[in-house]
């Protein structure tokens, strides 16, 4: 891209550089160019319709072990902050991820060695969260999300994981079959 904007420099003259967003910069084409200007207000109209909101992703592996836990909370919480969300908000992500993880972790993989897979996606102000593991799975989804359903016997857990999560975000979905693993899809708005 350096090569092409030397080039652009040459031909244009470096005072109409400034100007010229250069080719292939992603924001669409007409005739191969937008003015710097045209570009910010494309960009502009994008995020309001909602439209072609720009899309950013981070994709992690953390071991399944409970300190891991914390670890990928905090690290999703600095990822959202981008968007601006109220502390509410981040609060809110931080304990739907949290009870997603610990669930991999225990039940998923029962204390054993595994990977979590966690991806989230922000485009525009909305927020996609995914968890997955390939642990045990569950039989029963609609089952397991009921509130307070639990197959902890040791009586530490509530069965309260899934209706918080289900409470802080918009839109919560699992995937999951016996000896395939869990995948746990969240959405929610942020801001305005
Ligand atoms: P709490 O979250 O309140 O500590 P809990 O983990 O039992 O208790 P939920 O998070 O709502 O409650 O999960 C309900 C049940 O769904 C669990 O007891 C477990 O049987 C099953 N489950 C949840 N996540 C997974 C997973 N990743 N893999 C396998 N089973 C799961
Ligand atoms: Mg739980």
């Amino acid at each position: 891209m350096s090569q092409e904007i030397n080039e652009d420099m040459k031909s244009k003259g470096s005072s109409q550089m400034e100007t010229i967003w250069p080719e292939g910069a992603d924001m669409g084409k007409q005739e191969g160019r937008y003015t710097m200007k045209q570009a910010i207000k494309k960009w502009e109209d994008g995020r309001e319709a909602g439209g072609e909101a720009e899309r950013e992703t981070l994709r992690m592996e953390v071991e399944s072990k409970s300190r891991n836990e914390e670890f990928a909370r905090v690290a999703v919480a600095v990822f959202i902050s981008r968007l601006d969300p109220t502390l509410e908000e981040i609060d809110d992500v931080k304990t739907a991820v949290s009870e997603a993880v610990t669930n991999a972790v225990i039940h998923g993989y029962g204390g054993k060695e595994g990977i979590i897979y966690i991806q989230v996606t922000i485009e525009g102000r909305e927020l996609s969260v995914e968890i997955e593991d390939r642990g045990v799975g569950i039989a029963d989804v609609p089952k397991a999300m009921e509130p307070m359903f639990t197959t902890d016997l040791s009586g530490e857990r509530s069965g309260m994981g899934f209706s918080f999560m289900e409470a802080f975000m918009d839109e919560v979905k699992v995937v999951s079959a016996p000896g395939q693993g869990t995948h746990v899809l969240m959405k929610k708005r942020i801001g305005r």
